[in-house]
C-alpha cells in the first residue's frame, strides 16, 4: 500500500462510457471523470466498440480525476476495475494492436453460430457446464467469429502472438504495462468458457469454439491482486486489487452478500442479480447460473435476469431518432401525458434476453394511432423498460422466495417516472440509494477491502444512504393492465429475423 493512502480508484469501464471515481476513507465519493464511448454499428443488429478508445479513455480518465482532485497516483491505496461483460477482442501481444474491433455484448452476428449449435443439440450440455442459455450474448461466439474473420483477412497473422480476453482483461493488461495476461471468475463466467462447476476453462468448450488455450487469460479470484500499475504509467505502482463483472459489481456494492438478497442496476440494459452464495442454482425460468465473486478460498455464485436494452433505447431516442435531446427529457415528456395513449414499445432492438432468449425478435412500435405524439412514443419507450424487469422478477418468484423490495441503480434509475411507474407495475416498493453508481462503488469496496484500507464490508455497506422508496402508488391497477398489453406486443415482436 501506498505511505500514506487517502484514496481508492474505481475504474468503471462501461458500455456507454468510462468512468474514473475516487473514494475516501469513509467509503464516500470524492470526485469522478466520465467519458462517453463511441458506438459502432456497422450492420443491423452488429455492435463493435474500438479498443485503442478504451483504453485511450481510461487512461485520461485517471490522469483527469487525479488533477480535478489535486491527488498523485502515489496517494492512492489501490485500484478497483470493473468493466462491460461479455465484450472481447483478440490482439497482438507483441505490437498491442488489436486484430479487429471489439464484439460487444449486444452484438447479434452470431446469432446462425447459435442455432447451428442448437440443431446440432449442443444447448443442454453447454448450459450444464456454464451455467448460461446458449446466445449470442456471451463472448465464445464472438470470439470464434473473431477468429474466423481474421484467418480469412489477415492470412500474415503470427497466431502464437495472439492473445484474447474480455475488457477487464485487456484494460489490465495496459494497465500493468502488458505484462498482466488474467480475468476474474465473474468476468470468466461470461465467457459461456468456464466450467460453473470446476471454475477452470472447460478444455472441451474451447475445442467445440475452435479457440486455442493459449489464447486464454488465467482466472483469478475476483479480490486480490492482479498486479500493479506500470511506474510509466502514472509515476507511480498503484496495486489493481479487485476486478468484477460490472453487475457483480454492483451486487457486491449493494451489500447483497447473503441468500435471497438482490439488485437490479439500470444501465444500457438491465440487470436483475440475485445472491446464492456457495449453492450453483439453476434456473426452470431461463435465468443465468453464474459467479458473484470468488475471494482466495470462497465463491459466491448468483442467479441473474438480463435485459438487453433498456437505458439504449434512450440513447437510441436521442442518437438515432432525435425524438429527446438527452436523456434526461424522458421524465418530463413521459409525465406530460395522462398515459400511452394505446402505444407500446418492444425493446428488441438486440434481440430479446431473459425470459425469452430470442436472438431474432427485433425492435417494434405496436398500436399506434392518429392522435399519437412524440411524448407517447417516449413514454412507450420508458414504460417498456418497467415492464421487461416485471417480466424478469415473475421469472425470479416462479424459482424462489418472493421478491418483496427492488433495490435499484444505474443512470437510468434516476428517472423518477421509470422509478414510480416500476413500483406500479411490481406492485412493490422500489428502493433507490443515493450513490448511483454503484458498479464503480462495488469496484472500489473490494479493492480498498482487498487491500487493507478499508477492513469492515458490513461497515462500508451501513453507510450508504437511501435517496428515495418509491412505493407502488394510484397507477397500479393500470400499469398491471397495460403489462398485459405489451405481453401480447412482445409476442409480435418475436421471431422476426429469420437466419
Ligand atoms: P452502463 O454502465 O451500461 O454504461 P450507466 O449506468 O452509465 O450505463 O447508465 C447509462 C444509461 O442510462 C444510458 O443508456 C442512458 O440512456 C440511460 N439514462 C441516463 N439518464 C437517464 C434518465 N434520466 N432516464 C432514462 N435513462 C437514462
Amino acid at each position: 500500500m501506498a505511505s500514506n493512502p487517502q484514496y481508492v480508484m474505481a475504474l468503471d469501464v462501461g458500455t456507454t462510457g468510462t468512468r474514473a471515481i475516487l473514494f475516501d476513507q469513509n467509503g464516500a465519493m470524492v470526485d469522478q471523470a466520465y467519458k462517453e464511448l463511441t458506438q459502432h454499428y456497422p450492420k443491423p443488429g452488429w455492435l463493435e466498440h474500438d479498443p485503442i478508445d478504451i483504453w485511450r479513455d481510461t487512461r485520461e480518465m485517471i490522469g483527469d480525476v487525479l488533477v480535478k482532485t489535486d491527488t498523485t497516483a502515489s496517494q492512492l491505496a489501490a485500484m478497483g476495475l470493473t468493466v462491460q461483460r461479455e465484450t472481447c477482442l483478440l490482439w497482438d501481444k507483441t505490437t498491442g494492436k488489436p486484430l479487429h474491433k471489439a464484439i460487444v455484448w449486444q452484438d447479434r452476428r452470431t446469432s446462425p453460430m447459435c442455432n447451428r449449435l442448437r440443431e446440432q443439440g449442443k444447448a443442454e450440455e453447454i448450459q450444464k457446464r456454464t451455467g448460461l442459455v446458449l446466445d449470442a450474448y456471451f463472448s465464445a461466439t464472438k470470439l470464434a467469429w473473431l477468429i474466423e474473420e481474421v484467418k480469412n483477412n489477415q492470412p500474415h497473422v503470427n497466431w502464437d502472438n495472439v492473445i484474447a480476453g474480455t475488457v477487464d482483461t485487456w484494460i489490465l493488461w495496459q494497465l500493468t504495462g502488458r505484462q498482466v495476461h488474467v480475468t476474474d471468475h465473474s468476468n470468466a463466467s461470461r465467457t459461456m468458457l468456464m466450467n460453473i462447476e470446476q471454475r477452470t476453462w472447460d478444455q472441451d468448450l474451447l475445442e467445440l469454439f475452435g479457440i486455442p488455450p493459449h489464447f486464454m487469460p488465467e482466472i483469478q479470484p475476483s479480490l486480490g491482486e492482479f498486479g500493479k500499475t506500470h511506474p510509466d504509467l502514472f509515476g507511480h505502482q498503484v496495486p489493481i486489487m479487485a476486478i468484477f463483472g460490472d453487475q457483480q459489481a454492483a451486487l457486491f456494492a449493494h451489500g447483497c452478500d447473503r441468500q435471497g438478497l438482490l439488485k437490479c442496476t439500470y444501465g444500457t440494459g438491465c440487470f436483475l442479480v440475485a445472491q446464492t452464495e456457495q449453492e450453483l442454482t439453476r434456473s426452470q425460468n431461463q435465468l443465468l447460473s453464474t459467479v458473484a465473486w470468488t475471494k482466495a478460498d470462497t465463491i459466491n455464485y448468483a442467479l441473474e435476469g438480463a435485459m438487453f436494452t433498456t437505458g439504449a433505447c434512450i440513447q437510441w431516442l436521442r442518437d438515432g431518432l432525435g425524438l429527446i435531446q438527452s436523456a434526461a427529457d424522458t421524465e418530463p415528456m413521459s409525465k406530460s401525458v395522462e398515459d400511452n395513449n394505446g402505444v407500446y414499445f418492444v425493446p428488441a432492438l438486440s434481440g430479446l434476453g431473459a425470459p425469452h432468449w430470442d436472438m431474432n425478435a427485433r425492435g417494434s412500435f405496436q398500436g399506434i394511432t392518429g392522435g399519437v405524439k412524440r411524448e407517447h412514443m417516449v413514454r412507450a419507450v420508458v414504460e417498456s423498460i418497467a415492464y421487461q424487469v416485471k417480466e424478469v422478477v415473475d421469472a425470479m418468484n416462479k424459482d424462489g422466495d418472493k421478491i418483496n423490495l427492488l433495490k435499484v441503480d444505474g443512470g437510468a434509475s434516476k428517472n423518477d417516472f421509470l422509478m414510480q411507474f416500476q413500483a406500479d407495475v411490481l406492485g412493490i416498493p422500489v428502493e433507490r440509494p443515493e450513490v448511483l453508481d454503484a458498479t464503480a462503488q462495488g469496484a472500489a469496496f473490494g479493492a480498498g477491502l482487498a487491500v487493507g484500507f478499508w477492513d469492515s464490508y458490513a461497515d462500508l455497506i451501513g453507510k450508504r444512504k437511501v435517496d428515495r422508496v418509491f412505493e407502488p402508488g394510484q397507477g397500479q391497477g393500470k400499469a398491471q393492465e397495460h403489462f398485459q398489453v405489451w405481453l401480447r406486443a412482445v409476442e409480435r415482436a418475436k421471431h422476426w429475423t429469420e437466419d
